[in-house]
C-alpha cells in the first residue's frame, strides 16, 4: 500500500505529504495500491485462476432462465453463438441496466426499480508532460464546483498524489482531468482531442500558469458507470433486495446499492459470497 500526499485544509495547512525527497509523512490523505487499484483485480484473478477457477472476461451475459431442475441458466456470448452455463447459483454484479435486464422474467419488481436508477458517464483525460518542467504543483488536486461553469469537474495530480506513480514516471509526471456531470452529457459527445484541449487549459488556469508541452495523453470514457442515488434511492434498493430474496440462488452486487465507492462496493461482494455460499452449503445437504 502507498501512502501518499497531500490533502490541504481549507485554511491552507497541509495535512500531511511527501518530503522534497520524495517520503511521505505521517497523516497523508489517501491509501492506495502500489501499481494502481487496477493491479487489484488482475492480482484476484490470478489467485483464482491458481486455484482452478475458470474466469471469462469479454462474454456478454444475455439471459438468465430457469432450468427444469431449479438450476439457472446463463446464456451468454455473441448473438450467433449463444452458449448456455448451467449454474447452481448466479451472482449479479453488473451495472443496473444489464442487471434489470437479465431479472426482468422472474423478479419483475426489482427490474423496474434498477429501471428507475438513473447513471452519470464521465471520461477521464491523463496527461503526461515533463516534470521538471512542471514543478511542483500546490496539493494533490483540485475540484471544480459546477458554479464554476467550467468543463472539467475535478483534477488529480497524479504523480504527486502516488509516490509509486512519481518514481515510475522517470522524470514524466501525470496529471488527470475528469470531465461529465450528472445530467450533462453533451459535453462527451465532444471528440477526444477537444476533451484534451479543454483539461490542458482548465488545469493550466487552475495552477496559474499554463501547462507545459504535453508528451502524451489518453482518454478513457465510463458510460452509464456512475448510479446517481436520488432521493428515495434506499427504498428503491429495499425492492429489489426483497425481490430478489425470492430467486434462490440469485444474488445482486456493485456499485447500485450500497453507495459507489470502491469499499462499499466490496461490501456488497462480500456480502453476495456468504449468500451464496450459504445456498450452495443448503442445497448439498
Ligand atoms: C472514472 C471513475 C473514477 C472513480 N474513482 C473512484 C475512486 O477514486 N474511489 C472509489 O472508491 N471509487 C471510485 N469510482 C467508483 C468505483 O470505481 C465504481 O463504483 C466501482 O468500481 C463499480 O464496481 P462494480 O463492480 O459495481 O461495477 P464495474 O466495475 O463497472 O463492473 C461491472 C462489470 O460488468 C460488466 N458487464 C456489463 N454488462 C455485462 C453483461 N451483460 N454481461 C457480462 N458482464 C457485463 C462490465 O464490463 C464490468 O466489467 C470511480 C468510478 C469511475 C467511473
Amino acid at each position: 500500500m502507498d501512502r501518499a500526499l497531500v490533502g490541504r485544509t481549507p485554511g491552507g495547512r497541509t495535512t500531511g505529504g511527501r518530503t522534497p525527497g520524495g517520503r511521505t509523512t505521517a497523516g497523508s490523505a489517501f491509501v492506495g495500491v502500489r501499481g494502481g487499484v487496477g493491479s487489484l483485480p488482475r492480482a484476484l484473478a490470478d489467485l483464482l485462476r491458481a486455484r482452478g477457477v475458470t474466469i471469462r472476461t469479454g462474454t456478454i451475459a444475455r439471459e438468465l432462465r430457469r432450468g427444469d431442475d431449479g438450476r439457472w441458466v446463463v446464456l451468454v456470448g455473441p448473438t450467433i453463438a449463444v452458449e448456455e452455463i448451467v449454474a447452481d447459483s448466479v451472482v449479479l454484479a453488473l451495472p443496473t441496466a444489464p442487471t434489470a435486464r437479465l431479472l426482468r422474467p422472474h423478479a419483475r419488481d426489482a427490474a423496474e426499480a434498477l429501471a428507475g436508477v438513473e447513471t452519470a458517464s464521465m471520461a477521464i483525460v491523463t496527461l503526461a508532460v515533463d516534470a521538471a518542467a512542471l514543478g511542483e504543483l500546490p496539493g494533490s488536486g483540485f475540484l471544480v464546483p459546477p458554479v464554476e461553469g467550467w468543463t472539467i469537474k475535478a483534477s488529480t495530480f497524479s504523480s504527486t498524489k502516488w509516490g509509486w506513480l512519481e518514481a515510475a514516471g522517470r522524470g514524466t509526471a501525470y496529471l488527470r482531468a475528469s470531465i461529465g456531470r450528472a445530467g450533462e452529457a453533451a459535453v462527451l459527445q465532444r471528440p477526444d482531442a477537444e476533451l484534451v484541449e479543454v483539461a490542458v487549459a482548465e488545469i493550466g488556469r487552475a495552477i496559474g500558469r499554463p501547462l507545459p508541452p504535453i508528451l502524451d495523453r489518453h482518454v478513457q470514457r465510463w458510460g452509464g458507470a456512475l448510479p446517481q442515488y436520488a432521493v428515495g434511492h434506499a427504498d428503491r434498493i429495499d425492492v429489489v433486495r426483497a425481490s430478489v430474496a425470492r430467486l434462490p440462488g440469485v444474488e445482486v452486487a456493485g456499485a447500485t446499492y450500497e453507495g459507489v465507492g470502491i469499499p462499499a462496493v466490496v461490501r456488497t461482494g462480500r456480502a453476495a459470497a456468504a449468500a451464496t455460499l450459504d445456498h450452495l452449503t443448503q442445497a448439498a445437504r
